[in-house]
């Protein structure tokens, strides 16, 4: 998507250890405008596919499925990383290892947000590795709900995760994929 492509370019910044910041679009500061445009882009995407729930990870992956998910006309949920005190009853989870955080995680949704005849958009801000997208596939499992596909801001695509996901049948989709980035040089695979 030209748009999210000549954002990244501008506004990026290609950190240590294979990490693009992002901060002013998506990851401290939300460009709405953006993030609304890239909602459309997914949501032609995923058109027509009975959709009844988009699912994430917190923090930043909220904004995309918030948006997306308000086009589609359903409702957004978001796994917690870790198990709060307003999280009580039965819970769904699944272990991933935090690309940023470098830590592992555990994922957490509560039984009561997904149900078994949901058909479940994944939703995220990067795509790196696939830990976070097959963590929620996971528990997509669990609840025995489908998994129509995932919707990715942001893929880097020279980490592999989203074409590992892609040979294993998901139907992944992203906004714009980095064949290889370095300081100054971002490169992007045409879609
Ligand atoms: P994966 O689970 O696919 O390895 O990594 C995706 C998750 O790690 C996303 O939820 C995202 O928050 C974070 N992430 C991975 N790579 C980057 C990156 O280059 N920049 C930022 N801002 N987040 C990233």
């Amino acid at each position: 998507m030209e748009l999210l492509e000549q954002a990244i370019l501008e506004k990026g910044k290609v950190l240590a250890g294979d990490v693009l910041k992002v901060g002013s679009i998506i990851n401290n500061q939300i460009d709405v405008k953006l993030l609304a445009a890239l909602a459309e882009d997914i949501c032609a995407h995923f058109k027509g596919r009975g959709i009844t729930k988009v699912l994430t990870v917190e923090a930043s992956g909220i904004a995309v499925a918030v948006l997306v998910a308000e086009r589609l006309g359903v409702n957004a949920v978001f796994a917690k990383k870790s198990k709060t005190s307003n999280v009580d009853g039965e819970v769904y989870c699944a272990g991933c290892y935090s690309y940023t955080h470098q830590k592992k995680n555990t994922l957490i949704v509560p039984k009561e947000y997904i149900e078994n005849t949901d058909k479940i958009l994944i939703a995220d801000d990067f795509l790196a590795n696939g830990e976070a997208v097959t963590a929620l596939s996971e528990i997509i499992r669990q609840a025995g709900a489908e998994a129509v596909g995932a919707a990715i801001a942001i893929e880097k695509g020279f980490q592999g995760g989203g074409d590992r996901l892609r040979a294993a049948g998901l139907d992944v989709y992203s906004c714009a994929i980095i064949d290889s980035m370095s300081e100054g040089k971002i490169v992007f695979r045409k879609l």
